[in-house]
C-alpha cells in the first residue's frame, strides 16, 4: 500500500504539532500527487527509513545495503562510497543518485557527465514512468542507466511522518549507525585529549608538507617550490593540476615579463583562458580583453608547448571569487613584484601578536587596487555595484597553514636558525581557524558525530588534524571502517594517558 499523507497521525495534536505537520507537508510534497520532494528522498535514503529487507531493483534483484554512502555537497551523485550488494553479487562500493523519477538520469544530463560513472543505483520515488521516458541515445550513452530502487512501496512510515522528524538542513545529525567506528572512543576523551590527539594529527601534516618542500626544492630550488605551493593553493581542490602544470613552466612565461598585464595576458593565454568571443561584452571588460589578446598574440607561437587546454579546468560550481581566471590575475600581481618573495621572508622575521597574524599576512598578500580585477569576478562578468578584494582572509589561512608556513619552517629547519623554526611552529597551531567546508563537515559528523567541544575547532591547527585523520585513516578504509586501526589506537592512547595520569 502506497504511504498518503493522510496516513499520518500525531497525538496529541495540539497547535504546536498541527503547525509543524503543516511545514512538514509543505516540504515534503511536491503537489497534490504526493510526490515527495527529492531532498526528502534524500533524508529518507540516508538514514535507511525503508523496510530494508524488502528493497528490490526494477529488475528483480534484491537490493541490501551495508552503508549508503556519504551525503555529497558538491556537484556530482548524491552520495558517494556506498555499499550495496545486488541480487547474489558482491557487496561493491560506488556511489548512489536519488531522484524522483527515472527519466531524471536522462533530462539531468547524468548519462553524459563523467561524475556519475561510478553510481551504482539510482534511488527513485516510483519507476512506473521509465519506459516511456527513456530517450533513444543508443550508443551515445556515456553511463549505462544504473539499476533503479523505487522506494514508494518500502517506507517504514508514512511520507509527512517521516517529513516532520527526519532532519532536512546541512547539518542532519547523522543516524547513529553511520557514524565512524572511532566515534565511539573519540567521545570517551576529554577536550583537552581531543585537542592534543588532533594537534599531533596537525603536527604530521606540517611535517609531511614540510618533506615535500624540501624534496621540491632540492629539485627545483626554493622559489620554484614556493611558487608551485602557491600556484595549488590558488587551484583550491578542483583546479590544482592545471595551476600546478602553469607553475612548472614559469621559468618560459616569466621570462621578461615585468609588468602586471602582461604576466595576466600570458598566463590566461596559457592557461585557455581567454575568451574567444569579444564582442557584446561590456565597454571595460572589451577593453581589457582586448588588451590581452594584444599581448597574448606576440607570445603565443613560442609558448604554444605549454598551453593548456580550456577543458583543463573545472569550472562548473566554481565560486566567482576562487575562478581561475581571478586566481591567475592575482598571482600577477605578486610576480611583477621581484621583491615579493623576500618580503615573505622578512614578515617571518618579525614578531606579530597572534591577532594579527592572519591580519598581517593578508596585507602582504593583497594588491593594490587593480582596476579591471577590483571590479569583476571574471574577464567577462559585469562590474560589480562595490570593489572586492583580490584575495580574502579564508584564502591566506588556506595558503599559510598549507604553503607559506611549511615553506618557510622547511627553509628554517635546512638553515637551521631555531628561533625561527620555533616562531614558525607557535604561529601553526595558533593560525586562527579558517573556513568551514564540506569535508570537515563531513570528518566532523563521522569522527565526532557533529559533537565538537567548544572552542575546539576554532584554530586552522585543529581543521587540520581533522582532515590528516581522514586522510591516513578513512582514505583507507570503506565506508563501514572495516580494518581501520584507528579506533583501537586511540583506545590505546586514551588508556595509556589515563595510567599516565594514575601515576602522576
Ligand atoms: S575509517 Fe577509521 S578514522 Fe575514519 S571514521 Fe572509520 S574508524 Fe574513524
Amino acid at each position: 500500500m502506497r504511504p498518503r499523507s493522510k496516513d499520518v497521525s500525531i497525538h496529541p495534536p495540539t497547535w504546536y504539532f498541527r503547525a509543524r505537520e503543516q511545514v512538514g507537508r509543505a516540504w515534503c510534497l511536491h503537489d497534490q500527487d504526493g510526490t515527495p520532494a527529492e531532498r526528502l528522498l534524500q533524508a529518507i535514503w540516508f538514514h535507511q527509513r525503508l523496510l530494508r529487507d524488502r528493497l528490490q531493483t526494477t529488475d528483480g534483484r534484491k537490493v541490501q545495503v551495508v552503508h549508503p554512502g556519504f551525503p555529497n555537497p558538491e556537484g556530482g551523485p548524491d552520495f558517494r562510497d556506498a555499499l550495496v550488494r545486488l541480487g547474489d553479487g558482491p557487496v561493491c562500493r560506488g556511489d548512489v543518485e536519488v531522484d524522483v523519477r527515472p527519466r531524471s538520469w536522462w533530462e539531468h544530463g547524468h548519462d553524459r557527465n563523467p561524475r556519475f560513472a561510478r553510481v551504482l543505483l539510482h534511488v527513485v520515488w516510483e519507476a512506473a514512468t521509465l519506459a516511456p521516458d527513456a530517450p533513444a541515445r543508443g550508443n551515445r550513452a556515456e553511463n549505462p542507466p544504473p539499476p533503479i530502487l523505487p522506494l514508494c512501496e518500502v517506507l517504514d512510515a508514512p511520507l509527512p511522518e517521516l517529513a516532520l522528524w527526519l532532519d532536512r538542513g546541512e547539518n542532519v545529525a547523522w543516524p547513529e549507525a553511520l557514524r565512524g567506528a572511532c566515534c565511539a572512543p573519540l567521545r570517551q576523551l576529554d577536550p583537552g585529549q581531543l585537542e592534543e590527539l588532533l594537534e599531533q594529527a596537525a603536527a604530521a601534516r606540517l611535517e609531511g608538507k614540510i618533506l615535500w618542500f624540501q624534496a621540491r626544492a632540492r629539485a627545483v630550488g626554493w622559489e620554484q617550490a614556493l611558487w608551485e605551493g602557491l600556484f595549488r593553493g590558488l587551484g583550491y581542490k578542483h583546479n590544482t593540476w592545471p595551476m600546478q602544470w602553469l607553475a612548472e613552466h614559469r621559468c618560459r612565461w616569466a621570462e621578461g615579463a615585468r609588468s602586471v598585464t602582461l604576466l595576466q595576458a600570458r598566463l590566461l593565454g596559457l592557461g585557455g583562458l581567454l575568451p574567444d568571443e569579444i564582442r557584446h561584452l561590456p565597454a571595460d571588460s572589451d577593453q581589457l580583453l582586448r588588451r590581452l589578446w594584444d599581448l597574448w598574440w606576440r607570445d603565443r607561437a613560442t609558448l604554444e608547448d605549454c598551453c593548456l587546454p580550456r577543458n583543463a579546468w573545472r569550472l562548473h560550481g566554481v565560486r566567482p571569487a576562487n575562478h581561475p581566471q581571478r586566481r591567475l590575475a592575482l598571482v600577477a600581481h605578486w610576480l611583477a613584484r621581484p621583491d615579493w618573495v623576500r618580503s615573505l621572508e622578512i614578515w617571518c622575521t618579525t614578531e606579530h601578536a597572534e591577532s594579527d597574524l592572519a591580519p598581517s599576512l593578508l596585507r602582504l598578500l593583497q594588491p593594490p587596487s587593480d582596476p579591471f580585477w577590483s571590479w569583476h569576478w571574471t574577464v567577462q562578468s559585469t562590474r560589480l555595484p562595490q570593489p572586492q578584494p583580490l584575495i580574502g582572509e579564508a584564502r591566506v589561512t588556506d595558503l599559510a597553514v598549507n604553503v607559506i608556513l611549511p615553506w618557510l619552517a622547511a627553509r628554517a629547519r635546512t638553515v637551521k636558525p631555531p628561533l625561527l623554526w620555533e616562531r614558525l611552529q607557535r604561529w601553526y597551531f595558533a593560525w586562527p581557524a579558517g573556513e568551514d567546508n564540506a569535508l570537515l563537515r563531513l570528518a566532523r559528523q563521522r569522527l565526532l558525530a557533529g559533537r565538537v567541544p567548544r572552542g575546539l575547532l576554532r584554530r586552522a591547527a585543529t581543521q587540520q588534524g581533522l582532515l590528516q585523520i581522514v586522510r591516513d585513516f578513512c582514505d583507507h578504509a570503506n565506508a563501514a571502517c572495516e580494518g581501520c586501526p584507528f579506533p583501537a589506537r586511540v583506545r590505546e592512547w586514551a588508556a595509556a594517558a589515563q595510567g599516565a595520569g594514575k601515576e602522576d
